[in-house]
């Protein structure tokens, strides 16, 4: 079959061979004649258009100059060495220069010679200048047919050192086209027709080299719309196998345990939107399947409640549950706030961290076995091997985005059968995310906060306000409130941070001294038990300011507290601010969140502070973060496959998601073991593709 011509060594192209085949295999990451072909141009220049050096701006993407190199000469002596030229045409000059490759340079731009000059203007010290542009020397044959979309290339110091430059790129790229056969096509017929797809081969080919713009935008969808697909065929994929083959426990009574909650204990009134998601919850959990739900919910929306809940639908069919939180404070506080809503209840709730004591683990540990612990909540202790559960029936994770996806999984096998799984995010995440990510999961929203929440009026200040920022909390402390102020914490200059947090301390302790004002501080290297002490005497109202790093970041409840002043926001990610922000305005007085930074503000940051100051909701922050930081970067995971995206972008590209979830469904409903005959080019994909064999194995 053809698609082996793809699986070629690209050391075998024609002008390749075994070292360069080296330099492509180290830079780009191009071993076959498939990567190759997949190594898409990051842009199109128009090769036929020349600008005149007299109209070029510092703010021109790339120019394309045609004339001659004047005055070349050697400047400075060893590493400042560099090869400067002036660059000539009719209307004016500018100037070139080469750090790197001087020699190779410098055989080749012969004064008087005339040149073709490629490359971006910079403005250095007020004057206009290309440092390495590509140059290729005018020959009756290099001015043949120059192209109307000529791609460009990312390439690199080193691979243009080895003639691949974005020029050398393209013709690697035009030697295999030419002597490529006819690329097999990935989709069936029917597919590529009902989703209007142009064929692979076409597509590969229009995407290097495209006659029109509209041949480019086919391709463009193609290429992307297969990337897509194939994520979304292996998480639908995974989903349906998972309910074909697991069996899920059945939760078919609503017991006791649920109903005394439910009438009996809760101190608020559901949400609507809370109990839209628990009749989604239930709906799971009696169906048989197993349940693997991811709940979104913006912070403060109260996606607790609905965890307790769902874990008590377990307890009264006779399961056991767990909840696993991202930190220790995170877990110390699930426990308390379960165990004083479900007090009513006579069952046992333990907690399970790094700092649980031996004799006390021991407790734990045969409480689990004989059943009578009900509930555990923890932390990552939660998934060491000597954890184990007599019954569990359910599986909480919450603020996953600190887990990895793996992590997941380790908690389904701590019993003989797979638990029910709900999994809640920390901040909402952008719907293209959820479903790249979590394809494989239901996905439930709560889209409503409960009521009387007055929404944190926030400000942005600079360091010179603090004076007046002195008097605002002293005022607000006057008023019988509590005041939050973090400090960031960056493991790469944790010192510095530290030092930043004491001096800060100290400076609030000379401004508000005892025995007037009482001032509590956590920090990750305080022991848990004084952390827990310090917690305690804000969570009393003991202490009136509460200054700490950012593990107070997640899910801490204190409804007092209606002042977080963040202290250099500028350091912060976005849904971290919109997550620490949450803190407050829990209550129904008014509460506010003030954001102090430097004056020197990168563009993003000020963006990021401008997001918060504007906006509210998570849902729109969460959109604002994906932009500015890309998809990987926000979830801090590398493992799926969305790091492996080459066209498509998160960001931008919710159409084509749409349409590719949509016919990967469509596929798999019709055809769910893939054994149809059309659909065979998918199966030789999809096994083709590194990592795949497992998930596929059991299709023939
Ligand atoms: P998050 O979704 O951020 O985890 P929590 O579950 O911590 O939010 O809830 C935030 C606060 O809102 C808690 O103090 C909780 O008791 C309260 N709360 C939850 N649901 C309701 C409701 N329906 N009405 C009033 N208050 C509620
Ligand atoms: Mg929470």
């Amino acid at each position: 079959m053809t698609s082996s011509f793809l699986q070629n060594a690209v050391g075998y192209l024609k002008g390749v061979g075994p070292k360069r085949a080296e330099i492509l295999k180290k830079e780009f990451n191009i071993e076959t004649f498939g990567d190759l072909l997949t190594y898409y141009p990051f842009r199109y220049v128009d090769r036929t258009r020349f600008t005149k050096i007299s109209e070029i701006r510092d703010d021109q993407q790339y120019v394309q100059l045609r004339g001659h190199f004047v005055n070349i000469q050697l400047i400075g002596e060893r590493k400042g060495r560099r090869l400067s030229a002036v660059f000539a045409d009719q209307t004016g000059t500018i100037e070139v220069i080469w750090f790197a490759g001087i020699h190779w340079v410098k055989d080749i731009i012969i004064p008087g010679a005339e040149f073709i000059l490629f490359g971006k203007p910079n403005l250095f010290n007020g004057n206009l200048n290309f440092s390495h542009p590509e140059i290729e020397k005018v020959t009756p044959e290099s001015s043949v047919k120059p192209l109307i979309f000529s791609p460009v290339y990312n390439t690199t110091e080193k691979s243009k050192a080895a003639g691949f430059d974005s020029r050398g790129m393209m013709k690697l790229v035009k030697t295999l086209l030419a002597t490529a056969p006819k690329i097999p096509e990935t989709f069936p017929d029917d597919l590529r027709e009902s989703f209007k797809l142009v064929p692979l081969d076409t597509a590969l080919r229009d995407i290097h080299f495209p006659n029109s713009q509209a041949a480019l935008d086919k391709a463009t969808f193609r290429l992307k719309f297969e990337e897509l697909f194939f994520i979304q065929m292996d998480l639908i994929g995974a989903k349906m196998s998972r309910k074909e083959n697991v069996r899920g426990f059945h939760f078919n009574i609503v017991g006791n345990y649920f109903n005394t909650l439910y009438k009996e204990c809760l101190p608020f009134a559901l949400t609507e939107a809370q109990k839209r998601v628990l009749r989604e919850i239930r709906k799971d959990v009696g169906s048989g399947f197993q349940m693997n739900r991811l709940l979104q919910g913006d912070v403060g929306s109260g996606k607790t409640i609905v965890a307790l809940m769902t874990m008590l639908m377990a307890l009264d069919n006779g399961f056991q549950a767990c909840l696993m939180a991202p930190t220790e404070i995170l877990a110390v506080q699930h426990f308390r706030s379960l165990t004083a809503l479900s007090g009513k209840l006579n069952i046992r709730i333990e907690l399970l961290t790094g700092s649980t004591k031996i004799k006390k683990r021991r407790e734990i540990f045969s409480g689990l076995q004989d059943g009578s612990v009900h509930i555990l909540v923890g932390t990552h202790a939660l998934m060491e091997d000597t954890v184990q559960f007599s019954n569990l029936g359910l599986v909480v994770i919450d603020e996953q985005h600190r887990f990895g996806v793996e992590q997941r999984s380790i908690l389904w096998n701590k019993n003989s059968s797979v638990p029910h799984v709900l999994v809640m995010t920390a901040t909402p995440i952008p719907r293209t995310l959820a479903m790249a990510l979590y394809g494989d999961l239901d996905i439930s929203v709560i889209d409503e906060l409960p009521p009387g929440r007055t929404p944190a009026s926030t400000a942005h200040r600079f360091d010179s306000d603090r004076l007046r920022l002195f008097g605002f909390m002293r005022q607000q402390i006057e008023e019988g409130r509590q005041i939050y102020i973090v400090y960031p914490l960056i493991q790469e200059s944790e010192k510095m941070d530290y030092k930043d947090l004491m001096d800060g301390y100290e400076s609030i302790t000379r401004s508000f001294p005892k025995p007037q004002y009482q001032i509590s501080i956590v920090h990750g290297k305080m022991k848990a038990e004084d952390k827990d002490f310090e917690m305690e005497r804000f969570r009393n109202k003991q202490t009136q300011i509460m200054v700490a790093t950012s593990v107070i970041e997640v899910g801490v409840d204190i409804p007092n507290a209606s002042v977080m002043i963040i202290e250099s926001a500028e350091r912060f990610g976005l849904s971290q601010l919109h997550q620490l922000r949450g803190r407050v305005g829990r209550g129904a007085s008014q509460s506010f969140c003030i954001l102090m930074s430097s004056k020197k503000l990168s563009d993003e940051a000020k963006t990021r502070i401008e997001t918060m100051v504007s906006s509210t909701d998570g849902f729109v922050i969460a959109e604002v973060d994906m932009k500015l930081r890309g998809p990987g970067d926000l979830m801090g995971t590398k493992q799926s496959g969305i790091m492996e995206l080459k066209l498509a972008d998160l960001t931008k590209d919710q159409a084509v998601l749409d349409l590719a979830r949509k016919a990967a469904t469509l596929v798999l409903n019709e055809d769910p073991h893939l054994t149809l005959q059309k659909n065979r080019c998918l199966v030789e994909l999809m096994k083709s593709k590194k990592g795949h064999e497992s998930k596929w194995s059991r299709i023939s």
